[in-house]
């Protein structure tokens, strides 16, 4: 057989099983295979003991079973864990868990760096350098997975490590299929949260596809002017564009959008900042998250006091309005929202990084 094998990390369920048929087996064998992979987290085919051993040997010819190698792993004060994954083509991407009374959320990316170049992450200065493919991005959680004692898994995902997920939409939305299919992880789309810098696109691309999964916005400031320096994305799709993509995006009953807004001293944490948020976000069904902001030198922002976020959120519950203040985890491994960045000086222990091409960016 020649040509590059094919990697069942990223193949669908009915992809395994057309495999199947065309080597002249039963579909099912196509879901043993799937569940294995998916289910299972087996890499090695030699192990996939309900198949045939004439159809591994065959399989060995066709395909392969990629995961991410884990090059570090972290742990915070506060339990939360920041991995540092290397991809085959020396790239390198974080990803976070954080575990919660009765959840343990995976931080998962999308992207190696990313091209929106937000004033206030840390992503942003290392610029776009390639986006994940599907069976990078289902491996980085299976990978996640396998990292975990016996009996913990993952219950939550959210979408929100490097990189912006809706400007890789196919990638994201095919390895999502695989990670929600019973046969496989099983995860809930109810369980998952998708989160964008406001790709008008994408949420239309999303609202009318059915992975059902949940949306966040990060929206992050309330007039265009602001959010123009804090985001660039707004030049190309400003505030009003992006609420409208929000109001038409059908949302199951009892779902709610998700309004993130990084408080960022003296920018964008006015108590008339609060007012018009409250006038922006009106009739539209969602809740707003205040996140402090995570500080680092390579940043030029400050965070809010705390008194100004919760004078905040004061000013949104009175204008009946659902705000919550996220709190942060894993800051003293740089692992908080915002902090993921791979490519720049690390210990000894770790491979030679790549260089990073992009200037940082001030606004
Ligand atoms: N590109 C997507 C997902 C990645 S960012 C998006 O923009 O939504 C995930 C969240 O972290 C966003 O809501 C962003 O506003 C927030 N964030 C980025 N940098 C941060 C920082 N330094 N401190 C706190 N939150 C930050």
């Amino acid at each position: 057989m020649t040509g590059r094998p094919l990697d069942a990390t990223g193949l669908l369920r009915d992809e395994a099983e057309a495999l199947m048929a065309e080597l002249g087996q039963s579909r099912y064998r196509g879901r043993q295979l799937f569940q294995w992979v998916q289910a299972r987290r087996v890499t090695n085919l030699g192990a996939m003991t309900t198949l045939p051993r004439t159809l591994r040997a065959t399989l060995a010819e066709r395909i392969s079973v990629s995961r991410p190698v884990v090059v570090r792993e972290q742990r915070a004060a506060d339990g939360t864990r920041k991995v540092l994954f290397g991809l085959r083509d020396g790239e390198e991407i974080e990803s976070v868990l954080i575990p919660d009374e009765d959840r343990l959320t995976a931080c998962v990316s999308t992207q190696v760096g990313c091209a929106l170049a937000c004033r206030f992450c840390l992503t942003g200065l290392m610029g776009m350098r390639r986006n994940l493919t599907p069976a990078e991005i289902v491996g980085e959680v299976l990978a996640l997975q396998d990292s975990l004692e016996p009996g913990t898994r993952i219950s939550n995902m959210v979408l929100m490590g490097m990189g912006e997920p809706l400007l890789n939409f196919r990638a994201v939305e095919r390895a999502l299929r695989i990670l929600c299919d019973e046969y496989g992880a099983g995860f809930s789309p109810r369980r998952i949260t998708l989160s964008t810098a406001g790709h008008v696109p994408g949420i239309r691309k999303l609202a009318a596809s059915d992975l059902g999964v949940n949306l966040a916005v990060s929206l992050n400031a309330t007039t265009d002017g602001m959010r123009d320096r804090l985001m660039p994305i707004n030049k190309r799709w400003p505030i009003a564009e992006l609420l409208e993509a929000c109001r038409a995006y059908p949302l199951p009953q009892r779902r709610r959008l998700t309004f993130e807004y990084v408080m960022l001293d003296g920018v964008n944490d006015s108590a008339e900042d609060a007012q018009r948020l409250a006038r922006l976000l009106c009739g539209i069904r969602g809740k707003i998250n205040l996140i402090p902001f995570n500080v680092t030198p390579d940043l030029p922002d400050r965070p809010s006091p705390r008194e100004r976020i919760e004078a905040f959120q004061r000013i949104l519950c009175n204008a009946h309005l659902t705000a919550t203040i996220r709190e942060s985890r894993g800051q003293d491994i740089s692992a908080a929202c915002g902090m993921l960045r791979t490519g720049t000086d690390r210990d000894s222990t770790a491979k030679t990084p790549p260089t990073v091409k992009s200037e940082p960016k001030t606004g």
